[in-house]
């Protein structure tokens, strides 16, 4: 069993409900924050969820929205109360590049980021490849268009052999079809949606992409995130049984699922 939290539901915009992308997962054995927004650092807090010994951070892609608050997170731990007996490690996973930007975050205030009172560990994953991660899960990786790094996850609970229970994030992401492979047959399948309709651009999704995404991926329940401003007043739920009709469900900032039986 995974249990999810949403942390930001909403994007790089000021929403006064909808802070931008951090979701909070956890198993029995261990805990994964994925992305890590400014806002992220507090939200974590705010919904009294175990900061302190939060396993592993990954990275989807480099915009600020995603990715704001590790500097800052970082700067928390090393000098927090109560981190200061901390000795199990945390790993931050991401794209090719992620070191670089955290040390040149690091670097542009002397900041001593890698020094902390436990061992952080980055470690750069490519597309296309899988790798275990803190919780048990075993985690792949798929390159999304939207930025040159920029990836969706699979996170697979395996518990003793059978398929095991699946959750999907596609972060920021354009439309194309083999995403609907990647998440094939998914437990809970996160995806952004943007937009409702007539999007500005390639590299997000709007909802009619999202519904033809579910519907080829078989998968269980889908999950819509990174929700712009137009969304406002919309009942998305119910635009997207229009279109689709499985099991929708809005973010919300807030809001707590679990995955599996
Ligand atoms: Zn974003
Ligand atoms: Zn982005």
């Amino acid at each position: 069993m995974m249990k999810l939290v949403i942390l930001g539901s909403g994007t790089s915009v000021p929403h006064p409900r909808r802070s931008s992308s951090a979701h909070w997962l956890e198993t029995d054995t261990g805990s994964l924050l994925l992305d890590i927004s400014a806002a992220a650092v507090h939200r974590m807090a705010q919904e009294n969820l175990d900061w302190v010994n939060l396993d592993a951070i990954w990275i989807s892609h480099f915009h600020l929205d995603h990715v704001g608050g590790l500097a800052p997170f970082l700067f928390g731990t090393k000098h927090a109360p109560q981190t200061q007996a901390r000795r199990k490690p945390l790993t931050i996973f991401g794209p090719r590049g992620t070191e670089k930007l955290l040390g040149a975050f690091d670097r542009a205030g002397k900041y001593g980021l890698f020094k902390q009172p436990f061992p952080i560990e980055v470690r750069e994953v490519a597309p296309r490849t899988s790798c275990d991660v803190p919780g048990g899960l075993r985690a792949e990786t798929f390159s999304t268009p939207h930025t040159r790094e920029s990836l969706a996850i699979r996170l697979t609970n395996e518990h003793g052999g059978g398929s095991g229970t699946s959750f999907v994030y596609t972060s920021d992401t354009g439309h194309t079809h083999s995403l609907a492979a990647f998440a094939r047959d998914a437990d809970l399948f996160m995806m952004e949606c943007s937009f409702w309709r007539s999007k500005p651009v390639a590299t997000h999704l709007e909802l009619t992409d999202a519904m033809n995404l579910a519907q080829d991926s078989g998968a269980r329940r889908v999950v819509l995130a990174h929700l712009y401003p137009e969304w406002d007043g919309v009942d998305i739920a119910a635009e997207a049984k229009k279109l689709w009709d499985g099991d929708t469900i809005e973010a919300r900032d807030g809001l707590r699922l679990e995955i599996g039986d």
